[in-house]
């Protein structure tokens, strides 16, 4: 066993975006102040790595627009730290409304646009074929465009997290499985681990997906549950121009965005995958997420993604990527302080926006660690909002796995 006897002022379990992102932003505003963050395997290897990385800050979800901005700042300072460019993608995104309803969606989301000082204008039909050739838009009612919106190479900003905080002190450990969180007098004292015990002033549990299991171990049940999911990277073809922007089409709940030269989509199923904590393997790599990767899925989605993309049939699929997120019943992240304990904060419940939000998410969780008021609008998050839960129960996993299914943003 180590001796890790010295005490952390802020001790972090989970090295994926949030948890690297929340050592940046403490190292940056508190300089000093002792920062650990464990990770069982490497950093950013779950979630992070695998996701579309579409940073959107317009959303229906006003909450997450601040959390979002936040992200956009938090990669400048870390790019002038390093002296590197990120590789930000700002094409833009189109939002495309084939209904009366999605139509009456839009026109709220440009509205909300307005309010938060974002660029958003409608477009119309040609000029959006020409900016994504791929597009069809015969059956569409309505298009925005936000041409401040952008992606970025997710593995690539949780790294800049991780470098940014080593940088500026932060000891980001790998290799060690955070076991039992530990308690005194109902203050959390810091964690047990494969490798002796860390002692921490504050604990933040980052640590996605598996997060449940490990607030099991103090009986406090986190209102989350994984849930699968999955896009699909087609063949390079001329029709997708490296610079054209994203694409959102809530009327088939799809997403697109250009991959070097290639078309990256997702859908959201019908009936999206949810797993009990309790069953994931702690890691993914050679994880089955789907025995045909997707492929029934895909059938059942392609006659309504072909009235939009009608190339779809022939393209030709080059890669399928799937990982795991946490979904709550109401599609609004899970975080905060837990109401009853001292000295523990979740960072968790990320409902498959967790790269969109991370910046706020980090800047938020160090000023909470450092005593001060959470500078952002939590109270839509709350941990105790579903009341009684059992987070590894069936019937908690399908309702957060239905929320999924009705989600709308990128
Ligand atoms: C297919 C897919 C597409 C996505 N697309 C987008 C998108 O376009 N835009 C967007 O904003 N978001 C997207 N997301 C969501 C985004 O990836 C997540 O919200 C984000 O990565 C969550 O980060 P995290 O740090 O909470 O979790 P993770 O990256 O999963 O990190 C958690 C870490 O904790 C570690 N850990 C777990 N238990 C322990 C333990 N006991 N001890 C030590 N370490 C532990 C894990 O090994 C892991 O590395 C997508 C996700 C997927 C799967």
């Amino acid at each position: 066993m180590e001796n890790n006897k010295s005490t952390a002022d802020l001790l972090i379990i989970g090295g994926g975006v949030f948890g690297n992102s929340i050592a940046f932003h403490h190292c940056l505003n508190y300089p000093g102040r002792r920062v650990v963050v464990l990770e069982r395997n490497e950093l950013n290897s779950a979630a992070t790595s695998r996701a579309a990385a579409m940073i959107t800050k317009v959303r229906a979800k006003t909450q997450f627009i601040p959390l979002a901005k936040r992200t956009y700042i938090a990669i400048r300072e870390m790019e002038a730290l390093l002296g590197e460019s990120l590789g930000l993608r700002r094409n833009g995104i189109l939002h495309v409304a084939a209904s009366e309803v999605k139509v009456r969606e839009l026109d709220q989301l440009i509205d909300i646009a307005g309010q938060y000082n974002e660029s958003a204008e409608y477009i119309a039909a040609e000029e959006a074929e020409k900016m994504a050739p791929w597009l069809d838009c015969s059956t569409v009612f309505k298009i925005g465009y936000m041409p401040d919106e952008a992606y970025c190479d997710p593995y690539l900003l949780g790294s800049f997290y991780a470098r940014s905080a080593r940088l500026l002190g932060a000891e980001i450990r790998t290799g060690i499985t955070a076991q039992t969180i530990r308690m005194k007098d109902n203050r959390v004292t810091g964690v047990e681990t494969d490798h002796g015990y860390f002692e921490a002033e504050n604990t933040i549990v980052a640590s996605g997906a598996w997060a449940p299991m490990l607030a099991k171990t103090i009986g406090v049940e986190l209102p989350m549950a994984p849930v699968r999911s999955q896009y699909w990277i087609t063949k390079p073809d001329p029709l997708f121009p490296e610079a054209s922007p994203m694409v959102v089409i809530p009327d088939v709940n799809a997403y697109f965005r250009p991959e070097g030269g290639s078309l990256l989509f997702g859908i959201r199923e019908k009936k999206s995958l949810g797993v009990s904590p309790s069953r994931l393997p702690s890691e993914l790599s050679g994880f089955e997420f789907s025995p045909d990767r997707g492929m029934r899925d895909l059938t059942d989605a392609i006659a309504g993604l072909a009235a939009f993309f009608p190339t779809v049939y022939d393209i030709g699929i080059q890669h399928y990527i799937a990982g795991f997120s946490s979904y709550t019943p109401d599609n609004y992240l899970s975080m905060g302080k837990h109401s009853q304990i001292e000295g523990l904060m979740f960072a968790t419940g990320c409902v498959g926006a967790g790269i969109a939000v991370c910046g706020g998410v980090g800047h938020a969780f160090s000023e909470m660690a450092a005593g001060k008021p959470n500078p952002y609008d939590f109270s839509a998050f709350s941990l105790d909002r579903f009341g009684e839960i059992d987070s590894t129960s069936e019937s908690w996993v399908e309702r957060c796995a239905a929320a999924r299914s009705v989600k709308n943003s990128g």
